[in-house]
């Protein structure tokens, strides 16, 4: 790996993540940076609108648009309802959310499968002034394979006990959002 001094190329402030961090927000002039092996390069968040009140910190998710077709689904039994609601859920192209902080593999399928199902109004707003945005860890590659077990997530959850299920997924390269919590 190769050491590439961290400063912010926009004020010259030095930058502190940890080296995990996927994203870094330089704390004098709030430029947003994606960090990878390749060094540093300004990251493009969306910060969502929160309604009325004014948020302090924001959650980093990559938010994909795009289809989920379920090729196979076999159950063993609890009636055809639960086949129902997985064919409305995916009927239509949807957002698909991958929450990128650092979180178990089970909080990651329950939170993301939970905005993927409610799809809440996402509207984006401009970058605060004033903003704490938790470090992204999860790159977008690993965001798109993690989006799978999301979606495996809300199937066996349905009441009808999977058995087997196979789908394709066809995605946008998506975006970083801020939302606020
Ligand atoms: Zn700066």
């Amino acid at each position: 790996m190769k050491l590439i001094p961290l400063i912010c190329p926009q004020c010259n402030r030095p930058l502190q993540p940890e080296s995990d961090h996927i994203s870094t927000v330089c704390e004098q002039c709030r430029q947003i940076y994606h960090l990878d092996q390749h060094g540093l390069k300004p990251l493009v968040v969306q910060f969502a609108s929160t309604g009325q009140t004014q948020a302090k910190a924001w959650w980093p998710y990559w938010v994909f648009q795009g289809t989920v077709t379920i090729t196979k689904r076999e159950t063993q039994g609890g009636g055809n309802k639960s086949a129902q609601e997985s064919e409305q859920l995916w009927r239509e192209p949807r957002r698909l959310y991958v929450p990128a902080w650092e979180l178990p593999l089970n909080r990651i399928q329950e939170i993301g499968g939970q905005l993927i199902q409610q799809q809440p109004s996402l509207q984006a707003i401009e970058q605060p002034d004033h903003f704490t945005l938790h470090p992204a860890v999860i790159a977008t590659a690993d965001a798109r394979k993690m989006l799978e077990f999301i979606i495996l997530a809300i199937e066996a959850r349905r009441p009808d006990y999977l058995k087997d299920l196979a789908f394709t997924v066809q995605i946008n390269e998506g975006q970083l959002w801020a939302l606020p919590g």
